[in-house]
């Protein structure tokens, strides 16, 4: 994808997913629940989710934040609702090497979470697009 598309989408993307963001307030019977605060940036975000066995079937936020955390936190929950632990884990990884520009990734698991690459062009905004991903990663390891 040429860097003018991506940037395009990058934009939209964030917009959309910031304005009216998936997955957002306080789950009920959550099993599961880690916060992370970014000081660099002052986003605070709650990742909130249910076990079922080995699978995520619930997952929502909750907090606040600039655009990209929270259209990040949006786009995140959204791909790994009714995921397996392991495959969790496997797409969080897969997100952080994204995001530090990677190549020759197999991208193609992460779906609308792509266009979140733009942000590597913005090194100070990074710890925003990680944070709730950071965040299910450690409530996830616990
Ligand atoms: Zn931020």
């Amino acid at each position: 994808m040429n860097k003018k598309r991506l940037k395009l989408l990058y934009q939209t993307i964030i917009k959309e997913h910031s304005q009216e963001p998936l997955n957002h307030g306080r789950l009920e019977n959550k099993t599961g629940e880690f916060e992370l605060f970014n000081p660099s940036c002052g986003d605070l975000i709650s990742i909130q989710y249910i076990l079922n066995d080995n699978v995520i079937s619930d997952i929502q936020f909750e907090g606040y934040g600039c655009a990209i955390s929270i259209a990040s936190a949006s786009i995140m929950t959204d791909l790994i609702k009714n995921k397996t632990i392991e495959d969790a884990i496997e797409l969080i990884q897969l997100f952080l090497e994204l995001v530090k520009d990677e190549q020759d990734l197999d991208t193609a698991p992460l779906k609308d979470a792509i266009y979140l690459q733009g942000v590597s062009q913005f090194p100070m905004r990074i710890r925003c697009a990680t944070l709730p991903w950071h965040a299910l990663q450690r409530g996830l390891d616990d």
